[in-house]
């Protein structure tokens, strides 16, 4: 995300990237507009998003109890394991699948 609003969002890559702030409400309406229609075209995504609204909606109903800088954290953790566990992408430069640890 490099924050202009105006991303052309148009690979899987582009779409993963993004789908958590298209879930959150945090993409403008030139995003939200084209992840919708990536989402239209490609069942991987539309499966990959599924997920992930899945996931969010898990977290956002954990209780807050234990705070929120807690809740922040896990979910940044869990995103970035989700993130590379679910990537769907067509993606050529993709990280190498053996990295240890
Ligand atoms: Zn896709």
């Amino acid at each position: 995300m490099n924050g202009t609003g105006h991303d052309v969002i148009s690979t899987c890559k582009d779409l993963t990237e993004n789908a958590d702030a298209y879930l959150q409400g945090e993409l403008g309406w030139f995003g939200r507009a084209q992840v919708r229609l990536h989402l239209w075209m490609c069942s991987h995504c539309r499966r990959y998003m599924d997920q992930l609204a899945a996931t969010i909606a898990a977290l956002q109903a954990m209780p807050a109890a234990e705070g929120p800088g807690l809740a922040e954290h896990v979910r940044d953790e869990l995103m970035t394991s989700f993130r590379s566990l679910r990537t769907p992408a067509i993606d050529p430069d993709g990280p190498p699948d053996s990295e240890p640890s």
